[in-house]
């Protein structure tokens, strides 16, 4: 399979072939289209697999940016990681005019209310910030299609469980949820028992 017989948006296929990716890594392969179709998928996958790039392309295909609303959540365990992500995601959208902000502890809380309040596609975010911005309603969930849980074990291992819950209740019902994560200790599979529906397993 090749980027091209996947169906991805034309401007979304211009800029992975612009970041230089020739072909889908194994984990793209087989996680993008269940993604695309809607499915709930649980991807069981360390680092070095091209696992970013399988999330910012699900984001970027599944985002409308004509609708200037946040539709794709991204929650990571550490600030680095929800920064990485952005910069994936910018990059791999570098031809969709995407707005993508990264809502991270540590930094001003202005500038996250002023970019929110601006409208961003997608928030790649650390659970803490994102929860803080989504209880003031700077950060608008009415409108997410898509939750992507990143690194679910070290979410877990970090002590986000309660934060990432309180984020999952904000979300419309209807929202498909994608995570990814090195491991499924009990804690993990539970989050997936409560947050999907019919998942599809990938183990790469
Ligand atoms: P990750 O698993 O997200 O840590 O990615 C590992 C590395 O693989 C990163 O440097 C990516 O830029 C690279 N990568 C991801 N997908 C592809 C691809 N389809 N072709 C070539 N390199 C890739």
């Amino acid at each position: 399979p090749t980027f091209d017989s996947i169906g991805l948006k034309e401007d979304l296929l211009r800029g992975v072939y612009a970041y230089n990716f020739e072909k889908p890594s194994a984990i793209q392969q087989r996680a993008i289209v269940p993604i695309m179709r809607g499915r709930d998928v649980i991807a069981q996958a360390q680092s070095g697999t091209g696992k970013t790039a399988t999330l910012a392309i699900s984001a970027l295909q599944t985002i409308d940016t004509s609708l200037r609303e946040t539709q794709v959540l991204v929650l990571s365990p550490t600030r680095e990681l929800a920064t990485q992500i952005q910069s994936v995601i910018l990059a791999l959208g570098d031809y969709m005019n995407v707005q993508c902000h990264a809502c991270i502890g540590g930094t001003s809380v202005g500038e996250d209310i002023r970019r929110l309040d601006n409208g961003v596609h997608v928030v790649s975010g650390t659970p803490g910030r994102v929860f803080d911005m989504i209880r003031r309603r700077n950060l608008r969930t009415r409108n997410i299609k898509m939750l992507i849980l990143d690194e679910a074990d070290e979410l877990l291992n970090r002590g986000f469980k309660d934060q990432i819950y309180d984020v999952y209740r904000y979300l419309p019902p209807a929202t498909q949820v994608v995570l990814l994560s090195a491991t499924l200790p009990h804690d993990v599979l539970e989050m997936t028992h409560n947050f999907m529906t019919e998942p599809i397993r990938i183990l790469v």
